[in-house]
């Protein structure tokens, strides 16, 4: 329902928890964020309930954090549970996911995922097979994001962490809203403007079938063939 992906110097857990609240006026049943930690290692937190359930399972967390995800879960595939909610997990992947994918069940037989799922979502299902194209393709997120997203029937937006590249966002989506920006303050991608208006007034809304790539110093935007795109950057048109 929502997402919120950061990388940049400021600390990603608040940067990522205030865009979940901010995101709360759409209607969710769950939320969570995956972030790097000061020593690169990924940390997960999920939670059915509010943004204010999740907050306070981080507070504990004392760990510095300079890129992440979050989401909050609008239950389509699954029922509202701590497992179900957003990020997934399979292998080095973990992922945000907004919308459906259709053929999750003909892709855990095709992939071979029955024994590694540990939701029942459709979402969970796309991390699994995009793990398995990460592997195969000598961990290349541009080839195996564009083989990944061939196997799908539906409608998405994904953030993407992969373990071994702490401090990079990858993103990509069809039918499902994303725009990204890159602002004094790092890199932002988000389901809603709203959440990017406190960091930028310029923005651009993603390609569909292109995947983007955050970094704390860049974005860049590339079509499945690999080829490098300019984003057309649009201005966000009324006072905040
Ligand atoms: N289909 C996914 C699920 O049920 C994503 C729902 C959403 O867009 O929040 O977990």
């Amino acid at each position: 329902c929502g997402i919120i992906g950061y990388t940049g110097p400021l600390e990603a857990k608040e940067v990522l928890l205030n865009g979940l609240s901010g995101l709360e006026y759409r209607g969710y049943d769950s939320a969570g964020i995956a972030y790097f930690d000061g020593e690169s290692k990924l940390r997960l937190i999920k939670k059915k309930g509010k943004v204010a359930v999740l907050k306070e399972a981080v507070s504990g967390d004392r760990e510095t954090s300079h890129c992440g995800i979050g989401h909050t879960r609008w239950a389509t595939h699954g029922g509202v549970t701590d497992e179900n909610a957003h990020p997934h997990r399979q292998g080095g992947v973990t992922l945000i996911h907004n919308g459906i994918i259709e053929n999750y069940h003909k892709l855990t037989a095709d992939y071979g995922l029955e024994g590694l799922l540990r939701s029942q979502t459709d979402s969970e299902v796309a991390a699994g097979v995009l793990n398995v194209f990460y592997e195969r393709f000598g961990n290349d997120p541009l080839i195996a994001i564009r083989h990944f997203v061939r196997e799908l029937k539906g409608s998405y937006a994904f953030c993407i962490l992969f373990d071994d590249r702490p401090g990079e966002i990858y993103a990509v989506r069809s039918v499902s809203p994303l725009v990204a920006a890159y602002t004094p303050s790092g890199a932002m991608a988000a389901s809603d403007l709203t959440a990017l208006i406190p960091y930028t007034k310029e923005y651009f809304v993603v390609p569909e079938n292109h995947i983007v790539r955050l970094t704390p110093y860049k974005i860049r935007v590339y079509d499945m063939e690999y080829n490098r795109v300019e984003p057309e950057m649009l201005a966000v048109s009324w006072n905040v």
